[in-house]
């Protein structure tokens, strides 16, 4: 209904964003994703965020980690190419930007001052899609200047208490949508809403309420999984609006064909990545 701003993502209309591979298509054709993840005792986060954008579809996907990540990815995905970084145990460093067509960061980075310094400079090289999360998230809402330079159509990825953390209390759901709805248009930006009925909101203020996920995906590394996702859909030049609204229908299919395999309490986030495609 194009008389409400409020939208809603079924089947069809999820399937109807997918982007089909050509027969003469190839590697380079379906971009280059860069992934920031991942700090001491949070390199899951970055193995979970870079699986799930190798199995979205990204022609090619580096990931950078502090050193401590390095073995340990380079095991647990051999698709995937390591930037790592000269750092020990976080992210200290902006690796070379320019053969990367969309950039995710955020899961499991930490909020070393180092870290800031990274974001920071992120945001002022930045030329290609970027999708923020997790504690790339906490870190905007701790240095609310760098809020002022994200770029156009930056996706952010923010559960309900990182959202809190972003744009301040809401009394209730309806003032939370409000709330969002109101800080993607000052901000410009796309604010993917997560929880039951994950609210993707454009930063024109439409909403699109997703129709899949489940209670299963409450738990530990759910939320890495999209950010994967997301940036591997920005990657093949899906729209930050298509990217986000795909990228979290997709997200909840996939949490959806777990749960019918495992049931809701025996899956976990990888069960989401082994169930990507539709
Ligand atoms: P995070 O808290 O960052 O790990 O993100 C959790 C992910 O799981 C988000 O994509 C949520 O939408 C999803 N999720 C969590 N709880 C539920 C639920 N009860 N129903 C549907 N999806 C959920
Ligand atoms: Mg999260």
């Amino acid at each position: 209904d194009a008389s409400t701003p409020y939208h809603f993502t079924d089947q069809s209309s999820g399937e109807a964003l997918v982007k089909f591979r050509e027969k003469f298509s190839h590697k380079g054709t379906f971009g280059h994703a860069l992934i920031m993840a991942g700090s001491y005792g949070k390199i899951g986060a970055a193995v979970l965020s870079s699986r799930a954008c190798a199995h979205s579809g990204a022609g090619l996907l580096t990931v950078h980690v502090p050193e401590c990540g390095y073995e340990i990815l380079q095991i647990s995905l051999p698709e995937a190419m390591i930037s790592v970084d000269q750092n020990r145990n976080y992210i200290a460093s902006v690796p070379e930007l320019d053969s990367f067509s969309a950039i995710g960061i955020g899961p499991g980075i930490g909020q070393e001052a180092l870290t800031v310094r990274v974001l920071d400079e992120l945001l002022s090289k930045i030329k290609v899609p970027l999708i923020i999360d997790a504690d790339a998230l906490n870190i905007l809402s701790k240095h609310p200047d760098l809020l002022e330079k994200l770029p156009a159509k930056t996706i952010v990825s923010p559960h309900p208490k990182e959202f809190q953390r972003l744009a301040g209390e809401s009394a209730n759901e309806y003032d939370r949508l409000e709330l969002a709805r109101n800080f993607a248009q000052k901000h410009n930006v796309i604010i993917c809403l997560k929880g039951a009925y994950t609210a993707v909101i454009l930063s024109d203020g439409d909403v699109h309420f997703n129709s899949t996920g489940n209670a299963g995906m409450a738990t530990g590394g759910s939320g890495d999984v999209l950010t994967g996702i997301l940036t591997s859909l920005l990657a093949q030049k899906y729209t930050p609006e298509n990217a986000a609204i795909f990228g979290v229908f997709q997200h909840g299919l996939a949490g959806d064909k777990a749960a019918k395999k495992k049931t809701k309490t025996a899956m976990i986030a990888s069960d989401i990545i082994d169930n990507l495609g539709w």
